[in-house]
C-alpha cells in the first residue's frame, strides 16, 4: 500500500482563504477588523522566525497585527503589565505570547493573565477546562489543525480507535480531548507506556507528538491507518546541512498507512491557519457576532 499524502499546505491555504474572505465580509458589513497582538520577549532566533511568520500571515488575511517586544531581561511584572494593557485594548482581539519565555518569568502566571476571551493559543486554564467539559472554547491551534487534517480523510471520526503519542498541554492532551469530542475511542500514550508499538498497532488514527525524530516505525502502523505526524525535529542532513523530520519514519510508514501527513508540509502550516481562525472567532465572540462556520 502507498499512503495518500495529506497535503497540509493545500488544506491550510484553503482555510486561510476562507478566513480572509470572512475577515473581508466582517470589515465590509460590520466595520470590524480583527486584531492579533504577538508578544515576544527576548531574541530567541527560532521565536523571531515564528513571530514574523505569524504576523505576516495575520496581515495577509486582512487582520491587524500588533507586534510587541520586550527585552530578554524583562521582568514577569513588566510582561503581565503589557498583557493587562492588551486585555483592555479594544483593537486587540487575540493575544499570543511566544513561548518559551526567559527563565525569570513564570509561564503559567503569564498565561493566566491573558483574558480567556483573547486567548487564541487556548492555553488559559479556563479554555483548557471548557474544552475538557465539552463547552465552546478557544482551542490550541496545532491540535485543531491535526483534527481538521484527519477529517479530510474521515468524514466522521466516531468510533475510530485513536492513539495519541504525547501528553503535553500544548499538543497531546488537547488533541486527545478534541478526538474524544469527535467520538473517537482515545488512548493517550507517553514515555511510560508499556509496549508502545503494540498500542500504536491498534490505531485507526495515530497522532504522533513526542518530539523524537522518526521514532515511530512502519511496522507500528496498522495497515490503512491515518497518521498525523506533529513532530518537528532538526537532524543532520547531507553536506553538513540540517533537515527537518517528523516523529514518524515517513518512508516506512507511508508503505503501510492509508493516509499520512508529510513533515514539513503537514501539520505545521495548519497551525498558523488555525491561529487566524481562532483570532477571527475571538473577534466575532467579542463583538457579539455569530462565529463563522469554517
Ligand atoms: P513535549 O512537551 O516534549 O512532549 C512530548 C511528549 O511525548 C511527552 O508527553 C512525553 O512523555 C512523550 N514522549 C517523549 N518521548 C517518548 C517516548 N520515547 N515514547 C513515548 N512517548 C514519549 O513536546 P510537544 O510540545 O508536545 O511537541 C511534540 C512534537 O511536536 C515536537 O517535535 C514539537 O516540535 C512538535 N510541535 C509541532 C508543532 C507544529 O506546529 N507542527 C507545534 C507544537 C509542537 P512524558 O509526558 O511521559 O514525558
Amino acid at each position: 500500500m502507498t499512503a495518500r499524502i495529506i497535503d497540509g499546505k493545500t488544506i491550510s491555504a484553503d482555510l486561510r482563504g476562507k478566513v480572509t474572505d470572512a475577515v473581508h465580509r466582517l470589515r465590509r458589513d460590520r466595520g470590524v477588523v480583527p486584531g492579533l497582538a504577538v508578544v515576544l520577549v527576548g531574541e530567541n532566533p527560532a521565536s523571531e522566525v515564528y513571530v514574523r511568520n505569524k504576523s505576516k500571515a495575520v496581515a495577509e488575511s486582512g487582520m491587524q497585527a500588533f507586534d510587541r517586544r520586550l527585552p530578554a531581561t524583562a521582568s514577569e511584572a513588566e510582561l503581565i503589565d503589557l498583557i493587562g494593557k492588551l486585555n483592555n485594548d479594544g483593537q486587540v482581539n487575540g493575544i499570543l505570547v511566544q513561548l518559551p519565555l526567559p527563565k525569570q518569568i513564570d509561564t503559567q502566571k503569564v498565561i493566566a493573565a491573558i483574558d480567556p476571551a483573547k486567548d487564541v493559543d487556548g492555553f488559559h486554564p479556563l479554555n483548557v477546562g471548557r474544552l475538557a467539559s465539552g463547552l465552546p472554547a478557544l482551542v490550541p491551534c496545532t491540535p485543531l489543525g491535526c483534527v481538521r487534517l484527519a477529517k479530510t480523510v474521515h468524514s466522521s471520526l466516531a468510533g475510530l480507535e485513536a492513539v495519541v503519542i504525547g501528553r503535553s498541554n500544548i499538543v497531546g492532551k488537547p488533541v486527545a480531548q478534541l478526538l474524544l469530542a469527535e467520538n473517537a475511542t482515545v488512548t493517550i500514550a507517553h514515555s511510560k507506556t508499556n509496549d508502545l508499538e503494540e498500542v500504536c498497532r491498534r490505531a485507526d488514527l495515530l497522532v504522533a507528538a513526542l518530539g523524537r525524530p522518526e521514532m515511530v516505525r512502519g511496522d507500528w502502523i496498522k495497515p490503512g491507518a491515518t497518521v498525523i505526524d506533529v513532530g518537528i525535529n532538526r537532524v543532520p542532513g547531507e553536506g553538513g546541512k540540517s533537515r527537518i523530520v517528523g516523529d514518524v519514519n515517513f518512508v516506512e510508514a507511508s508503505k503501510t498507512a492509508g493516509a499520512i501527513t508529510p513533515v514539513p508540509g503537514g501539520v505545521g502550516p495548519m497551525t498558523i491557519a488555525c491561529l487566524l481562525l481562532n483570532t477571527l472567532r475571538a473577534a466575532c465572540a467579542q463583538k457579539g457576532l455569530p462565529a463563522p462556520s469554517l
